[in-house]
């Protein structure tokens, strides 16, 4: 194996996919080089194509918060496998994983699963347009919900990476009932329920924005999203696609005590195989299809090796100190990370909740779409330098880092020293 091995996938790749890829920030598009082809991984490591070792920061965005191929994980597959893949009909996984989730989020009485983020929050949409009789839904500039037509509307880093407000193929009608506000602004927010309060569905917010870097909000702003939606009999939905299971146990809406109506998971809740879900209070939730008039299937929905997977990563999750565990982990990164840009000398800020982290090359951390330094010229010389360090970071300066339980302090501390040397070396080329 080798870089010439590597080129020869990527060659193959181009041809017979769009752009090489199947998802299209994983093009390098917006950085230099081309992409490492994954062969395998293990823990916070993965081997690429090209013959080499790196410490990997994206796992897989999102999912891996045990790592790549935790063994519990691998094992549950593997019995949930030799049982039969796919049954289309009830099976006690889905029981058992709606059951933890609800465990971890009380304030939930059910819960419906989807084969990804996307369809979940699809689904969730429909549910609150069905459940309200209102049509109009309220997103924020710079929050990603998945690529469902009427969402795509100033929505995060695979557009703004590109620099597109929204995408082809999507006629203008479908989004006509999607208002967008901009985050962090709560005079904008009051302003947009006072006028129009009283026709809006639902709201959806990230309660951690982190799909256009990690745009931290007050918990002051959450919690008018929650008094404004309520007092206009709008529905609150918190996208936790990211957050469920990340920022802690029951995901931003436990940690910060709000309690939306809806919220959508996916990522974590499948460890790694294709799982998304949305839970809700159980009036609400009896609007969907047996039930009630709103429909929402899938074939795959509720597949018992994806709720395996997501089962026994929930399972260990749950264990005393995991969160704790994870919190010094990444901690401990923010720290070696702040070091190293405090040595060079270069201007950057590292933003971190919880194990989610986002460099930018920016003084102060920005909270809204629209603050976000857009010259990524120098996130692109950054990570051309960690990945000749071994280091895998997302491969776009609007993609925020993972921190898994399978991160050691070695890795860490590694880390954090390829930091100073790749911008050393920055700060030598933008002075030179
Ligand atoms: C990833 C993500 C989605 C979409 O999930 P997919 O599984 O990629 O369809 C939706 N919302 C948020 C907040 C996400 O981060």
């Amino acid at each position: 194996m080798s870089r010439a091995e590597n080129s020869a996938w990527w060659e193959r790749a181009r041809r017979v996919m769009p752009g090489g890829v199947n998802s299209p920030v994983r093009s390098f598009q917006a950085v230099d080089g081309d992409p490492v082809f994954f062969a395998r991984a293990a823990g916070s490591r993965f081997t690429g194509e090209d013959g080499r070792g790196y410490v990997d920061y994206c796992q897989s965005w999102g999912p891996l918060i045990l790592g790549h191929a935790d063994p519990d994980v691998v094992t549950a597959v593997r019995d949930a496998v030799a049982e039969g893949m796919s049954f289309g009909a009830p099976s006690r996984r889905e029981v058992l994983l709606a059951e933890a989730v609800l465990e971890r989020v009380p304030i939930f009485d059910q819960i419906r699963f989807t084969s990804s983020g996307t369809e979940a929050v699809m689904s969730a949409i429909r549910v609150a347009r069905g459940f309200t009789g209102r049509d109009l839904v309220v997103k924020f500039e710079g929050c990603y919900h998945g690529h469902a037509d009427s969402l795509l509307v100033e929505a995060g880093s695979g557009l703004a990476t590109f620099g597109t407000p929204s995408s082809g193929g999507v006629p203008a009608d479908f989004t006509r009932h999607t208002a967008v506000l901009p985050l962090d602004d709560e005079p904008a927010l009051d302003r947009f329920f006072r006028e129009h309060g009283d026709e809006v569905a639902a709201l959806i917010i990230e309660p951690v924005p982190a799909n256009a870097g990690l745009l931290v909000q007050t918990p002051e702003f959450l919690r008018r999203c929650r008094e404004l939606t309520a007092h206009h009999g709008a529905l609150l939905i918190f996208d936790e696609v990211i957050s469920g299971f990340r920022v802690g146990p029951g995901g931003a809406a436990l940690s910060l005590d709000i309690r939306p109506d809806l919220a959508t998971y996916g990522k974590i809740l499948g460890g790694g195989m294709p799982v998304g879900a949305f839970a809700g209070r159980g009036d609400i939730l009896a609007a969907v299809s047996p039930l009630g008039p709103v429909y929402q299937a899938g074939t795959l929905s509720g597949n018992p090796v994806a709720m395996a997977a997501g089962l026994t990563t929930l399972e260990k999750t749950g264990r005393p100190g995991f969160y704790e565990e994870l919190e010094s982990k990444a901690a401990l990164l923010e720290r070696a990370l702040a070091e190293a840009i405090r040595d060079s000398g270069v201007t950057a800020r590292i933003v971190r909740v919880a194990s989610l982290f986002w460099l930018t090359f920016q003084e102060s951390a920005p909270r809204s779409f629209g603050s976000i330094e857009t010259d990524m010229s120098a996130y692109r010389a950054f990570h051309r330098a960690m990945l000749s360090e071994g280091i895998y970071l997302a491969p776009s300066g609007y993609e925020v880092g993972f921190v898994s339980a399978a991160h050691s302090e070695r890795d860490i501390l590694a880390t954090g020293e390829a930091t100073r040397r790749a911008l050393t070396r920055l700060a030598q080329e933008m002075t030179a």
